[in-house]
């Protein structure tokens, strides 16, 4: 076994799981334009093999393949690769267990076993459930009210014990509501569940319209509320938690604006930025969705110097719209 040695080089070595994904590919093409050695892995389950950037290399497995990988010597890990659907979770939740557990696990033994000093995983604000007040922080309960948001949280404290014992600088993430694209990558799930790729799709003529769940929430205007982030922005906060990660430390940080939109304010901005009336449809409220989700990014703001640059609904959606159209 390898001892993880810390250094802060301009380029590292780093190794993406989940390259091929949404959130995997941005932040592998913001890390390969800074300078640093990508590999992307991915088992191309839900990720898309022309979404890697071009000058990473790309390793087509599973994460539980990483242990080979991680042999020929990483500066770190982001880890993005993982089954992040809530109804999935409800109704299967084996696959998150074993895909996202078992398989991070893995990963965390092979980084033990090869000596990688940094860890930034993605984390998510499920792993606290209904909260019991807004803007949310570090701080509040975690409750996870599905198997998707128990299985992160499971590997948190995974990650939590392994730092602490084996000295590995590890850093969580908790994304609120992550949205947006970086030019020619973006969100182009399969089985698409987001409400604003989702809206955009109804403005591309791809869907008839757009079902509201829930005109009833005690909100303003009775829809659910969420703090949308940018991709871009999230992608800067993962550069930065990379750098300044602590050896023997996991720290954990949250990651939104702080500033809530409800659904029928994003209808209306799509609106606004497509053009398209966009219609819509009250629909019943889908099981488990908490009224308010906000978050206090306050300790990323102070411990990481992150500081959102795209904050504005109207950038996020924009973007998101570039990148609907060119895929189509
Ligand atoms: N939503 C909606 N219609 C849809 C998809 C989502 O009304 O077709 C609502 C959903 O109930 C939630 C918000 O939009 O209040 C954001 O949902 P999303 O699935 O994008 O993210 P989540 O907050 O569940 O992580």
């Amino acid at each position: 076994m390898t001892q993880p040695k810390i250094t802060q080089p301009d380029r590292m070595r780093l190794l993406v799981t989940g390259g091929a994904g949404y959130i995997g590919s941005v932040c592998a093409a913001r890390l390969v334009e800074a300078g640093h050695d990508v590999v992307a892995l991915d088992d191309l389950s839900t990720g898309h093999r022309d979404a890697v950037p071009a000058a990473c290399r790309f390793i087509e497995g599973t994460v539980e393949d990483a242990g080979a990988v991680l042999a020929e010597g990483f500066d770190g890990v982001l880890h993005f690769a993982a089954r992040s659907l809530v109804a999935e979770s409800m109704a299967q939740p084996q696959r998150y267990w074993l895909g996202n557990v078992v398989a991070s696990l893995r990963l965390l033994e092979a980084m033990r076993e090869h000596g990688t000093p940094r860890l930034v995983f993605s984390s998510t604000a499920a792993t606290y459930g209904e909260p019991a007040s807004v803007p949310i922080t570090e701080e509040a309960a975690n409750q996870p009210t599905n198997p998707y948001g128990a299985t992160k949280l499971a590997i948190d404290h995974a990650i939590g014990s392994y730092a602490t014992a084996h000295g590995i600088a590890a850093v969580s993430l908790r994304y609120f509501n992550v949205a947006g694209a970086y030019g020619r990558y973006g969100e182009r799930h399969t089985v698409e569940t987001h409400l604003i790729p989702l809206v955009l799709q109804v403005a591309l003529g791809r869907r008839n319209k757009i079902m509201v769940f829930g005109e009833d929430w005690p909100t303003p205007d009775g829809t659910c509320i969420r703090d949308y982030i940018h991709v871009v922005d999230l992608a800067d906060a993962h550069e930065r938690a990379l750098v300044q990660a602590v050896p023997g430390e996991h720290r954990l940080y949250n990651l939104g604006n702080g500033t809530g939109f409800s659904v029928q304010q994003v209808i209306d901005t799509c609106r606004q930025i497509t053009g398209h009336p966009i219609p819509a449809q009250c629909a019943p409220r889908r099981p488990g969705d908490p009224a308010v989700l906000i978050a206090a990014s306050d300790r990323a703001h102070c411990e990481l110097g992150w500081k959102p640059e795209r904050a504005d609904l109207a950038v996020i959606v924009a973007d998101a719209w570039e990148f609907a159209r060119r895929v189509g």
